[in-house]
Parts: structure tokens; C-alpha cells; sequence
């Protein structure tokens, strides 16, 4: 083990807490939100106890010292994902990056009848509806690509989903339900050798492992602090500077514009085109230190240590009769959300009895209710880890879905 989780669990305080039923909390639903270490909160803190005013505005030294920090922010995590400075778009969360997308194409009509949106059936619904109401405004068609048994993209009808007609590929990193690591980079080359802009949903993938934009091949990367350790209400957009520079604006009000007369207006370059409004100022200082955390673990040792948490997880689930995995059965190209059924028994069952012994999870579809009609199932239970579960919390979880199917079947 690269990093030492007992000393780095020291950091998270609520790890540490027992819950109404006396069990100790066991907390394995952080790919719906992580928990936040002590550097995140006093950095929060720290902002809002020293620095604290409206950045980009105001004459005098707090505003400085707030914009500084702010964009010192931006700064650490452009470096963060490869990107530039001016790439990076501060957002209230991924849905927020993608709608902001999705919008600024529309109303820069570079989308309209008879052009094609493309997306998959793993999507969570962040990266598929704001796809779907795209294509009702534009008269473009909606189309994906579906699912292989094993949970993967099927990639048969690649040649009649990506051609000239294609101006959107939209498509996620990193399943929230499945697990799924998908070939972004392929699924890239081949949509820009059509021209087609490629928008990635980064909400999984960013928190859990390397990702340098450049390598990535995409065209915009969305995410989420409240997944990697951050703070609720801040999300990224990272968009490739020339694509950025030809978008017209999604929100617009102050702090976004460059003179504006009665009757018109002109906007400011990106980032601060995005940004319309007091941004999330203290939200941003404490996403840098989550990113400052999760650098100095390294992310490939992050990627790694969740690895060991996963195939530990899918190991002793394959032998529990009855559990059947949703999603690839290899831990070594999948990522750490690990959805199950358990023949017999609903997942808010599962979620129930688990929840009485302490074991956090989450049940139902995920927000991606594409995935549960694929395979034909009302819903999953979902476990997650990250950097503070140790391998004995993915025992519990093992030993509480043991525990339930023998509940339920009395
Ligand atoms: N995409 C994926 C893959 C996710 O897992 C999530 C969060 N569950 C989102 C998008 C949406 O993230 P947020 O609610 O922070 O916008």
C-alpha cells in the first residue's frame, strides 16, 4: 500500500462516527458525494475568516487578496488535469458544466436539423438529458450507442453512429453504476476525424485516477469538487481554449461582460464569460486544497490502492450464491463503483440491512435508469470506495449482504 489509510482516516473526523443502530459508520457511497478532510474545511474556514470579500471587483485589498486566492485556485487545478488557466471554467457542478455546453452550442447554432447528438446508455442522466433537450430545440437527432452484456459500450455501430452528421459525441469517463472505464481517447480520434466535438463526464473519473486533458483527447471535461474531497457547489468545466473563445455565453449578469450599452452587450474572454455572478469563492479555495490532498497521496496510488479495494470487493461478492455484478468483472480496467443484485432480495432491502450494520450504500438506479432497463433489473445496490475505506469496510459490506440474504430468507 502506497499511502497509510489508519493516519489518513485521522483526517475525516465523521469516519469516525457511530450511528443511531451503535454500529460504527462504514461509508461506501462516495461516488454519490466523498467526505471532506479537515484541510478542505480549514481552508474553507481560513477564506472566509480572513479573505473573505467579492473577487474581480471592489477597490481595495481584500478583494485582491479574494481574487488571488480564487485564481490561484483555478490555477492549481488547471495543473491538476493539464490543462491552462483560462480552460478552466468554475462551475457549480458537473450537470451545471454540461448544460453550459449544451447550451452555449445551441445558442451558437452550431447544432440543427438533421444533425446527429451522440451519446451512450450508461449515461447518467447529467450527460443525457440536457443531450435530449438539445436535440428537441435544434431538431437534431438523438441517437447512442447501447451495452454489451458485461457492461460495456458496444462499439458495433460505430462506423453509422460517427460520421459528418455527428456534431456531438457525449460520453462518460468513468460509469457511476457499471464501473466502466471507457476508451475516450479512440472514441475521440474518431469522432474528430468528422469534426465532432467530444464532451466528457469526468464526475468519476477526475476523483479516482490520473486525468490529463491532452491525453484525454477530448474537447470538454466535466466535474464535481463534492467527489474529490472538495466542497459542495463547485464543479469544473475544462473546454479547449479556442472552442471556449467562439462560445457565446450560458448565464449572463455581471461579472461576465465587457461594456454594455441599453440595448447591447459585449462579454468578457473565457473563463470569466462563464462565470457570470459572485462565483463560488470559498468553495474554490477549499477544491484546491481537496486537489493539494489528493496530490500528495498521487493519483495513480490512488488509482491503485481503490484497485486493491475492488477486487477485494468483486472477489468475495462472486462467491456469495445469488450476487450477480453489474458492470466488468476485472478490477484492473474498471473503476470503483461496484453494483449488484442479490437474487431475491430488492436492493432497498440490501440498503436497509446493510444501513442497520452500520454499511452506507446506495440503492436504485443510480441516476442512470438507462442501465437498469439494459439489463433488465429494477435497480442495483451500489457500493463505492475511495482513499479512506480500508479492505475490512469491503468485509462488512460482504458480511451485511451475507447477512441479508439469510433475513430474507427465513
Ligand atoms: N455524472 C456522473 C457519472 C455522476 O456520477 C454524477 C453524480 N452522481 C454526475 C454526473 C452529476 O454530478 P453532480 O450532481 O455533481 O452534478
Amino acid at each position: 500500500m502506497a499511502f497509510d489509510v489508519d493516519a489518513l482516516r485521522k483526517d475525516f473526523p465523521i469516519l469516525g462516527r457511530t450511528l443511531a443502530s451503535g454500529a460504527p459508520l462504514v461509508y461506501l457511497d462516495s461516488g454519490a458525494t466523498t467526505q471532506k478532510p479537515l484541510a478542505v474545511l480549514d481552508a474553507e474556514r481560513d477564506f472566509y475568516l480572513t479573505r473573505n470579500a467579492a473577487v474581480h471587483r471592489g477597490a481595495h485589498q481584500l478583494a485582491g487578496e479574494a481574487t488571488e486566492a480564487y485564481e490561484d485556485a483555478r490555477h492549481t487545478v488547471a495543473r491538476f488535469i493539464g490543462a491552462a488557466d483560462d480552460e478552466v471554467v468554475f462551475t457549480k457542478n458537473t450537470t451545471e458544466g454540461i448544460n453550459l455546453v449544451a447550451y452555449a452550442l445551441g445558442n451558437a447554432g452550431r447544432i440543427g436539423p438533421g444533425d446527429r447528438i451522440v451519446v451512450t446508455e450508461m449515461e447518467h442522466h447529467a450527460n443525457l438529458v440536457p443531450w435530449q433537450q438539445l436535440a428537441e430545440r435544434t431538431g437534431a437527432t438523438l441517437d447512442w450507442f447501447g451495452l454489451t452484456d458485461d457492461g460495456r459500450l458496444d462499439l458495433t455501430r460505430i462506423d453509422e453512429l460517427l460520421d459528418e452528421r455527428t456534431r456531438v459525441l457525449a460520453v462518460t469517463h468513468q460509469s457511476n453504476v457499471l464501473g466502466t472505464l471507457n476508451p475516450v481517447r479512440e472514441l475521440a480520434d474518431r469522432a474528430h476525424a468528422f469534426g465532432t466535438l467530444v464532451v466528457v463526464d469526468g464526475a468519476q473519473s477526475v476523483p479516482h485516477r490520473p486525468v490529463d486533458v491532452r491525453r484525454l483527447g477530448a474537447d470538454f471535461l466535466a466535474f464535481s469538487g463534492h467527489k474529490m474531497l472538495g466542497p459542495n457547489g463547485i464543479g469544473v468545466l475544462w473546454g479547449r481554449a479556442d472552442l471556449l473563445g467562439e462560445l457565446p455565453p450560458f448565464l449572463t449578469g455581471g461579472s461576465m461582460i465587457e461594456i454594455v450599452e441599453m440595448d447591447r452587450t459585449t462579454f468578457l474572454p473565457p473563463p470569466q464569460r462563464f462565470e457570470a455572478g459572485v462565483p463560488m469563492t470559498a468553495q474554490a479555495v477549499g477544491l484546491a486544497a481537496a486537489v493539494d490532498y489528493l496530490e500528495r497521496l498521487g493519483m495513480a496510488e490512488v488509482a491503485a490502492y481503490e484497485e486493491t479495494l475492488t477486487a477485494r470487493a468483486l472477489e468475495l461478492l462472486a462467491e456469495v450464491p445469488g450476487v450477480r455484478v453489474v458492470g466488468p468483472a476485472d478490477a484492473a480496467d474498471r473503476g470503483s463503483a461496484v453494483s449488484f443484485t442479490v437474487d431475491g432480495v430488492h436492493p432497498h432491502d440490501v440498503g436497509q440491512v446493510l444501513d442497520d450494520r452500520g454499511v452506507a450504500v446506495r440503492v436504485g438506479h443510480h441516476c442512470a435508469r438507462p442501465i437498469v432497463r439494459r439489463y433488465g433489473i429494477p435497480a442495483t445496490t451500489r457500493a463505492s470506495f475511495y482513499v479512506y475505506n480500508t479492505p475490512a469496510e469491503v468485509d462488512a459490506l460482504v458480511e451485511g449482504v451475507r447477512a441479508a440474504q439469510r433475513f430474507f430468507a427465513r
